[in-house]
């Protein structure tokens, strides 16, 4: 299934990564469904972390107790289930050493992770699907999945753990300008009903191991979008500029390629493979087992 059926365009935060970093790849993912075979590392790894920490702020917003032991679980669980032959030092005893630091530097949090909807649900791992608006004939639904929200002394604020292996000076600065937390600030005022003051990036940063030892390093930062005003009605009209620009090539069946993005620091594009290759080759590349379904959604990931 692709993301356009029916004249409703279901579009999250990646799906918006791509229209704008290569409209071709969008293409491919998006339009073709179609992704790497192969694993990757990074992600998985990131993926199972956000469990651990999901089971722990649900507990706490439920004000039941929780347990490292359960959490270190999850991850042998995980891990088992999603083999990858290539996980380098992104491993499952990896991921327990984060867990466990993290929990040492952050075992009494500062807010109160919230509960909400109509049911009252903990609002950890929470999907959304709003309907945005109409461009032409098409309806745009904005999907994603926010984290955690939570409440401290200086109001409620969305909160998104990252994982990543870099965090040099410049990844501030890129926390400072996300569309994706602007978005799903936007998406806590729509959905819950109240505006947030803003977000906090919650990152959990990991190196590759080294001689003198393992690097795992925490780091918190907020953001502020509620002061100054207007900064939420400003990211839904750049969204839909977007998603209009990509309407335009996708009616016209035309999906430029922007070559900047082919080669990036942390390696090449996943669909590197098919756009090397003369264009009469392309499609049995990308149809080809080094590629598979991409049935990725963030209303239904685990
Ligand atoms: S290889 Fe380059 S042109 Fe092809 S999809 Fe990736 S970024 Fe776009």
């Amino acid at each position: 299934m692709t993301i356009l059926t029916n004249n409703v365009l279901t579009i999250d935060n990646s799906a918006l990564e791509l229209i704008t970093t290569c409209p071709r790849k969008a293409y491919f993912s998006l339009i073709r469904r179609r992704r790497i075979e192969a694993e990757q590392p990074a992600l998985r790894f990131g993926g199972h972390i956000h469990s651990a920490l999901a089971y722990r702020y649900k507990r706490e917003a439920m004000l039941k107790p929780w347990s490292e032991e359960k959490q270190l679980t999850i991850l042998e669980r995980r891990f088992v289930a999603t083999p990858c032959i290539d996980e380098g030092w992104r491993n499952l005893g990896m991921a327990q050493k984060v867990i466990q630091h993290y929990n040492e530097q952050h075992l009494l949090e500062p807010f109160d992770v919230l509960r909400g909807g109509s049911n009252n649900l903990p609002l950890v791992e929470r999907p959304f699907a709003l309907y945005m608006g109409k461009i032409g004939e098409t309806s745009i639904v904005y999907t994603g999945r926010i984290d955690t929200i939570v409440k401290d002394i200086e109001g409620v604020f969305v909160m998104d753990h990252k994982t990543t292996s870099v965090m040099g000076p410049t990844y501030w600065q890129t926390t400072n300008m996300s569309e994706q937390q602007r978005g799903y600030c936007y998406a806590c005022k729509e959905s819950l009903g109240f505006e947030p003051t803003g977000y906090i990036t919650n990152v959990l940063a990991t190196r590759a191991p080294t001689k003198t030892g393992t690097s795992i390093e925490f780091a918190r930062q907020r953001f502020y979008t509620k002061v100054p005003p207007g900064q939420l009605d400003e990211w839904r009209d750049n969204m839909l500029a977007q998603v209009d620009v990509f309407l335009y090539y996708h009616n016209k069946s035309i999906y430029p390629a922007h070559h900047y993005h082919c080669v990036h620091k942390f390696g090449v594009c996943e669909f590197y493979s098919v756009c090397e290759m003369p264009k009469d080759a392309r499609e049995s590349v990308l149809m080809s087992p080094a590629f598979k379904e991409n049935t990725w959604s963030p209303l239904y990931h685990n």
